[in-house]
């Protein structure tokens, strides 16, 4: 089979396609067909070797998958041969032909979602869901800010807010992605390069704040976060590139919260129960995962570029 190799840490051009042998399933393992693998930005700075935790080498990156049960083990139950699912978490990697996962990791992908739609869901819908529900207890009829939304975990936030019922504030830096978000659901739309857009924010609340701000780059925004929160509001990081002085007396005042998120924090039975909800908002319409640049799995190299860049469009998929 042909999949994506890191003999070391580097620069995305360390990322080589080669031929390696294909992959059989242990008993409790289940071999997924790859149509198509997300790339997520974690994925890139574990090929940097910057992240926390580092594979051991050579490995094949990639996390979020979408495909076909290739062979399923002896000892597992309810996944068969030629099943349509999504991977949130592989053994041996997703930008391959082939990914070895374990069952717990595999979920069914409903017919009306395409594979390259199922690769964009494992990280940015599981860490929306959790950032907007587990951690930041968001509450129908409240007013939400996902600042950065226009990107793969801001447009599951913005969909999944939507239809739980709060009112929902999103921005990009970008014309094309203010307009996917505004058609994605988000009831205004601003533009976090814009001098004056914390101004607008503001006259959108009434002066009140919102409640919740689901943060994609805390380095350069929470301490401005903490100016617009409404009483008892709360901020969760999920993207952070870096340090930033705050004012805890924003904090006190409102008596606000700022809470951290890591996916990879979530235990198997929260992820089963995160990927239930998911599961019903992709059967029923709710959740369509939005593909911004399709690109083959030879050029990885092109994507992790890319995924870096300003102007996000939703998710870049790696079609094997
Ligand atoms: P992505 O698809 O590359 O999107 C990045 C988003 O950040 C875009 O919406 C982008 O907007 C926005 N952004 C850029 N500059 C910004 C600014 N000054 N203020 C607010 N937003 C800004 O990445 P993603 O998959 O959505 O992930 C977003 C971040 O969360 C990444 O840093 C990622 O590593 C992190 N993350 C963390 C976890 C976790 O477990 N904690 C899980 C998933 C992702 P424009 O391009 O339109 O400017």
């Amino acid at each position: 089979m042909k999949a994506i190799r890191v003999s070391v840490f580097g620069g995305p051009e360390v990322m080589k396609l080669e031929e390696t042998p294909d992959l059989h399933p242990a008993g409790g393992q289940v071999l997924v067909r790859v149509k198509a693998a997300g790339v997520n930005p974690v994925d890139s700075y574990i090929r940097a070797g910057t992240y926390a935790v580092k594979p051991s080498l050579p490995y094949t990156p990639g996390r979020d998958a979408a495909g076909v049960v290739e062979e399923a083990g002896g000892d597992v139950s309810g996944l068969k041969k030629g099943d349509r699912v999504y991977t949130a978490g592989t053994v041996s990697g997703a930008y391959a032909e082939l990914a070895l996962c374990d069952p717990g990791s595999v979920h069914p992908l409903p017919e009306r979602i395409t594979f390259e739609q199922g690769a964009a869901i494992g990280i940015p819908y599981g860490t929306a869901y959790r950032a907007l529900f587990a951690r930041g207890r968001a509450l129908p009829g409240e007013t939400a800010l996902v600042h950065g939304a226009s990107g793969g975990v801001g447009i599951a936030s913005v969909q999944l807010a939507r239809a739980a019922g709060l009112r929902v504030i999103g921005t990009a830096g970008s014309d094309r992605g203010r307009e996917l978000v505004a058609a994605q659901g988000a009831h205004h739309v601003l533009d976090h390069r814009a001098p004056d857009y914390l101004n607008q924010l503001s006259s959108l609340t009434g002066g009140r704040g919102v409640n919740l701000i689901v943060e994609m780059l805390a380095n350069v925004n929470l301490a401005k976060d903490l100016t617009v929160l409404a009483q008892n509001g709360r901020v969760v990081v999920v993207g952070n590139r870096g340090t930033i002085e705050i004012n805890p007396r924003e904090i006190m005042g409102r008596e606000a919260s700022v809470l951290g998120l890591v996916l990879l924090n979530a235990s198997a039975s929260e992820l089963s129960s995160i990927h239930s909800a998911l599961g019903a908002g992709l059967e029923n319409g709710t959740l369509r995962p939005v593909i911004g640049q399709r690109i083959p799995l030879a050029e990885a190299p092109r994507a992790h570029d890319a995924v870096m860049r300003p102007g996000a469009y939703g998710k870049i998929v790696l079609i094997p």
